[in-house]
């Protein structure tokens, strides 16, 4: 027998639509491209997004077309994200980071009928456009005043076409499962894939990110967005503040540390979400500043494996929280948010932070399990590791224009769980705990060598800013680890050191055969390291020296 309730389909415009109406005041802070500082309201970003709804009525748009947009976090992207989707349109955001063939690449294989761009990313589409066979024209988020030259024939100014449209249009309603917006993942290997979202996927896992237990967004709740809106619509952050009422500071290109610093303490944020890299120059800048800006409660850390040292140096140096966030282009993204329990506060500092480092407990909507080589699942014994596999309604269930008969995605998806590529541990009390990527795993004569484990102790080291840890070959052990470091500024660690340090903290088989010290490590798109560029560099380094 099926409930009486109402079939209200679950739509992105109503989301931007609540905002206006509820919280039509609260405020929506932008650095601009331009250089200043753009403030208004969720009622004016409505109308803007319903000006823009227009314009895609004028260009002849139909629902289900796609619209990329190449652009940092900022009001006219946010106004983007809700008129395109509200429309029934997909926004497509492309990450400005990949190479530009890949750009071209994912361009044409989503089809793009337009494109939407900040002016820093004119020379990327001058430089490809002739390449894109679907698109229709370019359109650039600025004013008449900031239009720049350039050989695209034809460009839209975005202020004009929003001038010349009317504020009043009706948001249509249709099928929740329509597709909204679409992402593809960095593609490190092979082309990228695109993934695509629901408006029903988008405002379920909106709701949960929203939570007391994740981001604990309300009116009182002042976000920053690090986390770029071209890569997996920034954790889910532009969808879930307009509903909880909170006000949305966009950092726009500005995104080192003390620009962040400044920005934060100006607009009294409370709370920002990142990938590690990020926060290792804001915590420069806080120790430059002597504390954190007034206001920040905690940081949501994600994308990588958030070190221990970067838990101290926020809650023992600044008393600022971290909540490590674990997910994937896939999974929309966020999957688990680490929040401690009550009883965590008992522990030392240090054993507090060690369930501090795990990527935490799965969102309400999604499963979690890890299994073993035939699938089988392992026990939640905080010690058995798995490939860790997860399900839930925005995860997605195939790639965008691919079939699912290739041989990676009969691996990805079985059985209605998708494999995460990730190796895990989950515990009695269900904190998930990531120790590698299946491909990053070292094995040295058998026995696994975990390379998040190490690089987490690397970089307790007080000299050492970033550590990589790789498996290369050894024609006795198979495989070995290396350690790479890059050194805190001002610093020259001494190689004996790292390892002794090392020593105290692993089992003397998992200690690195070499540490070497580089300037600097490759980081791809979404501000991970690129380790299978390490290890095609790196391969031999143990064998040339046996
Ligand atoms: P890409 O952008 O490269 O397509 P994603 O952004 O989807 O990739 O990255 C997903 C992967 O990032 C996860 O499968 C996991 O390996 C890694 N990852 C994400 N968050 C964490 C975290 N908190 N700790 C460790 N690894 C993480």
């Amino acid at each position: 027998m099926l409930g009486l309730m109402m079939g209200k389909p679950l739509l992105i415009s109503s989301i931007l639509q609540h905002g206006a109406e509820v919280y039509g005041e609260q405020e929506i802070v932008s650095r601009s491209v331009e250089g200043d500082l753009h403030r208004y309201s969720y009622s004016k970003a409505h109308q803007r997004a319903k000006r823009l709804a227009n314009v895609l009525k004028k260009f002849g748009i139909e629902r289900g077309d796609r619209m990329a947009t190449l652009a940092w976090n900022g009001y006219r992207h946010f106004e983007i994200y809700y008129g395109v989707s509200g429309f029934g349109a997909v926004c497509h955001t492309i990450n400005p980071r990949l190479h530009p063939s890949q750009i071209a690449y994912i361009l044409n294989h989503a089809e793009d009928k337009y494109l939407f761009v900040d002016l820093t990313f004119m020379p990327l589409i001058e430089a490809v456009h002739e390449h894109l066979e679907a698109l229709q024209g370019v359109v650039v988020l600025t004013d008449r005043a900031h239009m720049p030259e350039s050989k695209i024939p034809g460009l839209h100014c975005y202020e004009d076409l929003l001038e010349a449209s009317s504020e009043q249009f009706h948001w249509p309603e249709f099928d929740e499962n329509s597709a909204s917006s679409l992402c593809y993942t960095s593609g490190t290997t092979g082309n990228p894939k695109g993934v695509l979202y629901s408006h029903r996927s988008t405002l379920l896992h909106s709701m949960a990110i929203a939570l007391p237990q994740a981001m604990n967004l309300s009116e009182k709740s002042v976000v920053l967005p690090v986390v770029p809106m071209f890569h997996v619509n920034a954790w889910g952050i532009p969808y879930a503040t307009p509903f909880t009422g909170t006000k949305l500071v966009n950092p726009g290109p500005k995104l080192d540390g003390n620009s962040l610093w400044d920005l934060m303490e100006a607009e009294g944020v409370t709370a920002s979400a990142g990938v590690p890299t990020i926060w290792l120059d804001l915590l420069r800048a806080m120790r430059e500043q002597g504390r954190a800006p007034e206001k920040l409660k905690f940081v949501v850390i994600g994308g990588s494996a958030v070190p221990k040292s970067m838990v101290k140096a926020f809650e023992q140096g600044f008393g600022v929280e971290v909540r490590q966030g674990w997910g994937m282009t896939e999974t929309s993204p966020v999957g688990t948010i680490n929040v401690i329990k009550d009883s965590h506060l008992d522990l030392s500092d240090d054993e507090r932070h060690d369930v501090q480092i795990k990527q935490g407990r799965k969102l309400f909507g999604v499963d979690l399990k890890i299994v073993d080589d035939d699938d089988a699942p392992l026990p939640h014994d905080g010690r058995t590791q798995g490939e860790l596999k997860i399900r839930g309604p925005w995860v997605c269930s195939s790639y965008f224009k691919q079939d699912n008969a290739d041989e990676h995605s009969d691996r990805a998806w079985k059985d209605g769980w998708f494999s995460t590529g990730d190796v895990a541990t989950i515990d009695a009390e269900g904190y998930m705990q990531i120790t590698d990527r299946v491909k990053d795993m070292i094995k040295s004569g058998g026995e696994w060598i975990s390379s998040i484990d190490l690089e987490n102790a690397a970089t307790g080291h007080p000299e050492v800013a970033m550590a990589a840890v790789i498996g290369v070959s050894h024609e006795k052990w198979d495989e070995r680890p290396l350690l790479l470091i890059v050194a805190k500024e001002g610093t020259s660690p001494d190689m004996a050191s790292v390892r002794d340090y090392l020593s105290a903290q692993v089992a003397k088989w998992w200690l690195p055969d070499d540490i070497i010290l580089v300037e600097s490590l490759p980081l791809g798109a979404t501000g991970k390291i690129l380790k299978n560029r390490l290890r095609e560099e790196y391969k031999d380094h143990l064998m040339i020296k046996d």
